[in-house]
């Protein structure tokens, strides 16, 4: 078994500007760049939203990856370039495919509940598909496995035999598990995939480290299975899959793999056309930041 364990500590970062929602960025992180091909991630709340505005992101461009929508708690409205309208709620899955290029807004709808909880994610395509023509995809029946005391929603890839729906372009899994409070449980793992948890809520002790939430748990590759114990009720998110050898740029919303396409990204951004247009959205477009001074380097999973 890899002997590779490390707590990433996340960044508090606020989403869609000064004034916008925090959110605790744990990948990219000081250490690791990426787990298996998820490239991103954000965890937010419970936010109370009764007096807020919740998630304003306004129309911003995307390339070479996927976003993945996952709530715990409340709602977000998502409006793509594609005509696409979706709401999610939670259990549900919103899959947007960039490829090419497209641009969306997510926001909390007018009519919500008093609390937002949830993870935005984001996995790099590979070099051979990352060109792939924009979609989006929203799963509302994912398969769900229950073993004693645990409960796992696949969202991506493949669990323990249930496979989700959702289109992957790298073998990979992502899935929302929940430990019930005192249960002890065993996941079977894949050792060619590497894996991280991050605890959503609850208290759990994974692979002998307790863990709270906040942090992301990496666990490393070589294992083929898990020790999952709950103290009280706990859900986790659990992220795996194949090490990603490519290296790429990721700058702002893009994933490239040259400073180049990185600057046209960005160009097409600001010139409009490329990305298309978000209808609907009561607000204004995300500019793009300025470059910064020096050339983007491709960089590999570990920093
Ligand atoms: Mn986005």
């Amino acid at each position: 078994m890899s002997a590779e364990v490390e707590l990433l500590e996340g960044a508090p970062v606020a989403l869609g500007g000064l004034r916008g929602m925090e959110v605790v960025r744990t990948l990219p992180s000081k250490q690791r760049r990426m787990v298996g091909a998820w490239c991103f991630l954000d965890a937010y709340g419970p936010h109370d939203v009764t007096r807020s505005a919740g998630m304003r992101v306004g129309p911003h461009p995307h390339t070479g990856l996927q976003t993945v929508s996952w709530l715990v708690r409340g709602e977000i409205l998502h409006r793509d370039s594609l005509g696409s309208r979706q709401e999610i709620r939670p259990g549900q899955l919103n899959l947007m495919t960039a490829g090419r290029g497209i641009s969306h807004s997510e926001e909390t709808p007018a009519v919500h509940s008093a609390v937002l909880h949830g993870v935005q994610l984001w996995v790099a395509l590979p070099g051979s598909d990352r060109d792939v023509a924009p979609a989006f995809t929203h799963h509302a029946d994912l398969p769900v496995l229950t073993d004693g005391g645990l409960t796992a929603t696949v969202l991506m890839g493949e669990l323990a035999g249930a496979a989700s729906p959702a289109r992957c372009y790298t073998p990979m899994v992502g899935a929302e598990i929940t430990v019930a409070a005192g249960s002890v449980a065993r996941l079977p793992l894949r050792p060619e995939f590497e894996y991280a948890v991050l605890l959503l809520n609850g208290a759990a002790t994974v692979a002998d480290v307790p863990v709270a939430p906040g942090p992301l748990l990496y666990l490393g590759d070589g294992r083929s299975s898990l020790s999952l114990t709950a103290g009280p009720p706990s859900r986790l998110m659990l992220l795996g899959g194949e090490p990603f050898e490519e290296r790429i740029v990721m700058w702002w919303n893009f994933v490239g793999r040259d400073h180049e396409e990185i600057v046209a990204a960005r160009q097409g951004w600001a010139a409009g056309g490329r990305f298309g247009e978000v209808r609907g959205y009561d607000g204004p477009s995300i500019p793009a930041p300025p470059m910064p001074i020096s050339r983007l380097v491709p960089r590999g999973r570990v920093r």
